[in-house]
C-alpha cells in the first residue's frame, strides 16, 4: 500500500452512493493514507454515506447542503476541531432540476439557471473560502469535477454546460489567488460513468455507449480511473499544476 499522503487529510464532498465519482476518488486517497471526512446531503443519505465511510478507517461523516450557508461554515469548524488542518478539499457536486436536462437550452428558466450555478459553480468558491483558514501552510490541493460539456454542446447536459463554464473558469480564478499561498486549484473533465447524477440527462445511457466508439482508447473510463487522477491532483506529484483542466476521458476530447 501507498503511503504518500500519510499526515494528510481531506474533505469529500459528493458521495451519493458506491457509483459516486467521489466514492472512487475518496477510495484512492484514503488507500493513500490520507484521513478523510465525508459530507452528506440531507438525512435521507445520511446512512448511505455513513455505511461507506464506514469502510475508510478513521473517516468522519458529516451534513453540508451548499445551498445552505450555515451548514458550510459548520462543517468547516468541525473539520477545525475534528482535524484541525485540511490538505485536500474534492468538490464533487451538482444539481440541475430533470427538467432543465432535456429539450432545447433556450427553455432554461431563471430559477433553473441559477440553481444549478449555485450548487454546481457557485458551491467552489464558497467551500474554497470556508477551507482556506484551515489550507494555511499546508500546500495543499482543491479539486472539482467538471465535464466537457463545458466546452462543447452536447444534447440533453444544457444548463449543466454553462454551469460547469462557470466553474472551470472559478478554477483559474481561485487558481490565480490562491496560488502566492502555494493551494492549487484544479478540474477533472471526466467522461461519461454511470451515476445517479448522470442518470438525470436524457438519453445519457444512448449516449455513454456512443462515446466509448469515439474515444482514443475506444472505451469508456472508470470511476477507478477518475479516482487516481484526483489521487494524482490532490497529492505531491502534481505539485507543479494549478488552474488547470485535466481530461480523463480516454482521449474523447482529442477527437474530430
Ligand atoms: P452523484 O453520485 O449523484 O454525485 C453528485 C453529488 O452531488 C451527490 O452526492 C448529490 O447529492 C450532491 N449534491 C447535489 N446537490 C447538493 C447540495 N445542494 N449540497 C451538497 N451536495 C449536493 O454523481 P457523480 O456523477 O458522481 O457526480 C459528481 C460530480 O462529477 C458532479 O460534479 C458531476 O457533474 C461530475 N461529473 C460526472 C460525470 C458522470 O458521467 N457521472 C462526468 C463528468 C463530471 P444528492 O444525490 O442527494 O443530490
Amino acid at each position: 500500500m501507498e503511503t504518500f499522503l500519510k499526515d494528510k487529510t481531506g474533505v469529500v464532498l459528493g458521495v451519493a452512493n458506491k457509483r459516486s465519482l467521489a466514492w472512487a476518488c475518496a477510495k484512492s486517497m484514503a488507500d493513500a493514507g490520507m484521513r478523510l471526512a465525508f459530507t452528506y446531503l440531507g438525512d435521507r443519505l445520511e446512512k448511505t454515506v455513513r455505511d461507506l465511510a464506514a469502510e475508510i478507517p478513521n473517516s468522519i461523516v458529516l451534513p453540508c447542503d451548499v445551498t445552505k450557508p450555515e451548514e458550510v461554515t459548520e462543517l468547516f469548524e468541525k473539520l477545525k476541531e475534528e482535524f484541525g488542518y485540511l490538505d485536500t478539499v474534492l468538490h464533487a457536486i451538482a444539481f440541475a432540476k430533470r427538467e432543465e436536462l432535456q429539450g432545447d437550452f433556450y427553455h432554461t428558466t431563471k430559477e433553473g439557471y441559477m440553481l444549478a450555478h449555485e450548487v454546481s459553480a457557485y458551491s467552489l468558491t464558497e467551500v474554497t473560502r470556508a477551507a482556506l483558514p484551515l489550507m494555511e501552510g499546508r500546500e495543499g490541493s482543491i479539486v472539482t469535477l467538471s465535464y466537457i460539456g463545458a466546452d462543447r454542446v452536447v444534447p440533453g447536459y444544457n444548463v449543466m454546460g454553462i454551469a460547469k463554464a462557470a466553474l472551470e473558469a472559478s478554477v483559474r480564478y481561485l487558481a490565480a489567488d490562491l496560488g502566492p499561498q502555494g493551494i492549487r486549484v484544479n478540474a477533472i473533465s471526466a467522461g461519461p460513468v454511470r451515476t445517479l447524477s448522470a442518470s438525470g440527462v436524457k438519453d445519457f445511457s444512448k449516449r455513454i455507449d456512443e462515446v466509448a466508439a469515439r474515444t482514443a482508447l475506444r472505451r469508456n473510463v472508470t470511476a477507478e480511473e477518475v479516482g487516481d487522477a484526483c489521487l494524482f491532483l490532490s497529492g505531491p506529484h502534481s505539485r507543479g499544476i494549478t488552474g488547470t483542466v485535466l481530461f480523463v476521458d480516454a482521449g474523447f476530447h482529442i477527437m474530430g
